[in-house]
């Protein structure tokens, strides 16, 4: 397959205002796509629209050759395809295990007749679900914080636990909201490494990221949006010597 993700001519208004007005690209399987763009260029609401949180308008998304343009958050994330949030949403008073568990997939209307008839397989779920959620957290170097409160994490591994999060849902796509805001240089490039390798273990990513320094060293191919749409596609290099993206970047400083 050529393509995991595409996203053609997608449309959304909010009160008169076009957030989107024709956004069309595409994220090829076993990449790290970054999306970046100026303030207000439609990154979020193109986030919004392909996690199903607010449909698009007009215009069609496609995902693992499914379509998905007018599918609920829900069943777009059982699909595979998962996304992650800016603010690490916390969970005050549950611990880093707890909070990884309430991401796992099983079928919560199911939990409660099996845990009342047929309690070994409700416990064999439950230590399945355990057990993944232990290689989650294996797999972000978060192994030795599994019983602190979520709370309590740095602001960098909060970022971690919010990816963990979305792999517990066993995805194929996540999508990535700043994974880095807000986090100090040093876990910056921890979190790109652990990005890097989810990536060559077979998963792909769209990231959307204000930190050009890492999109430079993390995202290939990039995608710039301006005005609600492509703009251009290229390496990060190709993008930023482009004339065009750094009127655009240019544009809104002015
Ligand atoms: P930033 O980098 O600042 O996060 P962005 O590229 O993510 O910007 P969007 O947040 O998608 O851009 O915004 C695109 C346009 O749509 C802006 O003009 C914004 O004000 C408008 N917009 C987005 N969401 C809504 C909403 N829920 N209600 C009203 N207007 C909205």
């Amino acid at each position: 397959m050529t393509e995991l993700l595409r996203v053609a001519d997608v449309r959304r208004s909010f009160y008169g205002v076009q957030a989107l007005t024709g956004a069309s690209f595409s994220v090829r399987p076993g990449t790290i796509t970054g999306l970046i763009g100026p303030n207000g260029a439609g990154k979020t609401t193109v986030f919004n629209a392909i996690s199903g949180v607010i449909p698009a308008e007009s215009g069609s998304i496609t995902f693992d050759g499914t379509d998905i343009t007018k599918a609920r958050p829900e069943d777009i994330s059982r699909l595979g395809l998962v996304r992650t949030f800016q603010i690490a949403r916390g969970f005050p008073k549950l611990t880093v295990l707890e909070t990884l568990l309430l991401h796992g997939d099983d079928q919560p209307g199911e939990t409660l007749p099996i845990a009342l008839f047929r309690p070994g397989v409700s416990a064999a779920r439950e230590r399945a679900l355990i057990e993944r959620a232990k290689q989650v957290a294996q797999r972000l170097k978060l192994s030795h914080v599994l019983g602190n409160l979520s709370s309590d994490l740095s602001g960098g591994q909060k970022k971690l636990l919010e990816i963990g999060r979305a792999l517990m849902a066993r995805p194929k796509l996540i999508l990535l909201d700043e994974p880095v805001a807000g986090v100090n240089p040093t876990l910056t490039g921890e979190i790109a490494d652990r990005i890097r390798e989810l990536r060559d273990e077979g998963l792909t990513f769209l990231v959307v990221e204000h930190d050009m320094g890492l999109v430079a060293r993390l995202c290939d191919p990039v995608i710039v949006m301006a005005n609600g749409a492509k703009l251009a596609e290229g390496t990060f290099d190709e993008v930023a010597a482009n004339h065009t993206v750094q009127d655009a970047y240019l544009g809104v400083r002015a």
